[in-house]
């Protein structure tokens, strides 16, 4: 079974996807954060974005690997844990102009298709129910006003240590759903059948229940 959760940036995806999945028993993939370890491994290694060859390679070498630990879920790049680094605002900035490089998509979804193919998966992103699983059994498209998207990223920066203004937040989501959604590869749109859900609406208890009765139904 294969769970398309897809929507702008901070629209509730990941809690959401993460709650459905363990209510369901199932994996859970955040393709987000494989474009944001890419994006953090170019900056690392100094790889120019016109630098296709250099590009290439370093997606040939790379290993991304996702764990759990007690304190939540991690990712690792080539060994190393960069869950906290790829959330960063360094990385946010960088991350939309990354993944509209196409041999960079080409290679994640690649990745996202065999896990996926592999067991029963709830992924979230901005092209699983378009691209990357256009039969998916079940395609939801999550939305919320931008300035509760811009609130909820705030309270996830303030974590990291960082700050930023609303403004600046709102400005740096706006151009973010800009560059996703006009791109040449796989842009953000909504999936043919896909089921919109507006979590400005409701909690996220409330946004996992209703996504679990759905798919129960
Ligand atoms: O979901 P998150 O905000 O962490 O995603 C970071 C960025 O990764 C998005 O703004 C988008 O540019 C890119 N992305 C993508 N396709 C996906 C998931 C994320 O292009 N399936």
């Amino acid at each position: 079974m294969i769970i398309a959760i897809d929507g702008p940036a901070a629209s509730g995806k990941s809690t959401t996807a993460q709650g459905v999945a363990t209510r369901l028993g199932i994996t859970y993939l955040d393709t987000g954060a494989m474009y944001r370890s890419i994006t953090l491994g170019l900056m690392d290694h100094g790889i120019s974005l016109r630098d296709l060859s250099s590009i290439e390679e370093f997606l040939n070498t790379v290993k991304i690997e996702f764990g759990d630990s007690n304190s939540g879920s991690k990712i690792y790049l080539n060994g190393r844990d960069i869950t906290d680094k790829i959330r960063s605002t360094a990385v946010t900035e960088k991350v939309s102009v990354v993944s509209a490089i196409g041999v960079i998509r080409e290679s994640m979804v690649q990745i996202q298709r065999k896990i996926g193919g592999n067991t029963d998966c709830v992924l979230e992103g901005r092209d699983i129910g378009t691209v990357v699983f256009p039969d998916a059994d079940f395609k939801f498209f999550l939305v919320a006003d931008v300035e509760v998207r811009a609130r909820r990223r705030l309270k996830d920066l303030d974590e990291l240590g960082e700050e930023q203004t609303i403004e600046e937040m709102i400005a740096d989501i706006r151009c973010r759903d800009e560059l996703d959604s006009t791109r040449d590869h796989s842009p953000l749109v909504k999936a043919e059948g896909a089921i919109e859900i507006d979590t400005g609406k409701l909690t996220i208890d409330g946004q996992i229940e209703k996504i679990v009765n759905i798919i129960n139904q």
